[in-house]
């Protein structure tokens, strides 16, 4: 058999690709064009929740392709106001916009802040934003954005960012001192591209309770860590606190391209009319896919999996691999989980996709595991058994 080359001469050459193209999938598994298969633990980039194929997802989606895929904003979408209606249920906040992707997202949740500075008489808002966040690639995003190639040959960058380190109330205390002209502080609970790095629990309810004091906005961005893949809808629910923005996307459709920015009573009356809007967002075939996502985790319990079968894939990872001398740390919470090792390790990327296991490389160092939610302990003992032997390899060899 000719094997089918995997190359796109065609497409912009945007990206470092493995020299994989994939078929088709069913649950955690994928096949590619040759017929290999692999397990899945990168989802999409936590996007695919219910894996690949779902036998719930994929007829309620069929049924609505063949109903109404796009509409407009110009009239009432009523899934729009059904998923919103779960949103604000689940993260106990009010009103939700939507659009298409995480940056998107994020740059209304950045629009949300400077609107909302100039509401309270700022004429130059300002916005705190933290060492090596992602936060999307569109201009503004991308200045909020804490990693340098992301934003290297894209100046001039926006302006209006302060950046503090993570997890140091004082360092935040001491960056906003006497500032008149802040109106929100914007962080990832988990950032994910920037190498798995937590927020920590006191450190949340510390911004929480400033946020309040200052009247500040406090603008979690869940893109990746929301939706369930810590084990709480949202990570930012593990503090018991609770943000007045929050965008979200990746996970939200499993797979259907889709973004929202929850709001809480501070900010959720901050755009009116004329201030902000799309084509595509809340479209039904996208609100649909985010409405089933949700029912389908509730029914299949997937909440309580991420959080059971991430603490069990965490724990053999660390008895697998956490003795050896180049392995720094094992972290993450529930199904996003990093492993960051003593040097640079993009090499992995390709053993492990040899070996049958898609994953990713963060930070240079760091292996990424952002696996579908419906993943099995079985499942997990396969992701370590395919993983482990080729970090112990990669580890063993000469520098
Ligand atoms: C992926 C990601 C984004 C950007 O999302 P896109 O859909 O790629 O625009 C923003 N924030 C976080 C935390 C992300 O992980």
């Amino acid at each position: 058999m000719a094997l089918i080359a995997a190359a796109s001469p065609h497409v912009m050459n945007t990206y470092g690709r493995v020299p994989i193209a994939l078929s088709h999938g069913a649950g955690v598994r994928v096949w590619d064009v040759n017929g290999k298969e692999y397990l899945d633990a990168l989802g999409g980039i936590a996007v695919n929740t219910l894996g690949h194929g779902h036998p719930k997802l994929v007829p309620a989606l069929q049924d609505q392709v063949a109903k109404l895929i796009h509409t407009s904003n110009y009239y009432h979408v009523p899934l729009q106001e059904q998923l919103a209606a779960r949103l604000v249920e689940m993260s106990g906040m009010t009103n939700v916009f939507f659009c298409n992707s995480g940056l998107e997202a994020n740059e209304a949740a950045l629009k949300i802040a400077r609107k909302y500075g100039h509401d309270r008489g700022i004429a130059l808002p300002q916005i705190v934003v933290y060492e090596k966040a992602f936060h999307g690639r569109s201009i503004a995003t991308l200045s909020a954005t804490g990693n340098e190639k992301v934003q290297k040959g894209f100046e001039p960058l926006v302006e209006g960012f302060i950046r503090v380190p993570l997890n140091d109330i004082e360092a935040l205390r001491k960056a906003t001192e006497g500032n008149p002209n802040v109106a929100a502080v914007f962080f990832e609970t988990i950032q994910g591209e920037g190498g798995v790095n937590p927020m920590r629990i006191e450190y949340l309810q510390q911004v929480r309770k400033l946020c309040d004091e200052r009247e500040w906005l406090l603008m979690i961005d869940e893109v990746q860590c929301g939706m369930g893949r810590t084990g709480k809808w949202f990570a930012h629910q593990w503090a018991g606190i609770r943000p007045d923005v929050m965008p979200l996307a990746k996970g939200l459709g499993s797979g259907v391209p889709i973004g929202a920015v929850v709001a809480g009573p501070r900010a959720a009356g901050v755009l009116q009319p004329g201030n902000h809007g799309t084509t595509f967002g809340g479209n039904p075939l996208a609100m649909r896919a985010g409405v089933e996502t949700i029912r389908i985790m509730e029914e299949d319990k997937l909440l309580e999996n991420a959080a059971t079968v991430g603490a069990h894939l965490k724990a053999a990872l660390e008895r697998e691999l956490g003795g050896l001398r180049d392995v720094r740390e094992i972290r993450g919470q529930g199904l996003m989980l990093g492993i960051e090792l003593g040097k640079p390790c993009g090499a992995l990327v390709q053993r492990a996709a040899d070996a049958g296991l898609l994953i990713s490389v963060t930070a240079d160092s760091v292996i990424r595991l952002v696996p579908p939610l419906i993943l099995s302990v079985a499942e997990a003992d396969e992701i370590v058994a395919r993983l482990a032997p080729i970090v112990r390899g990669f580890l063993a060899e000469p520098q």
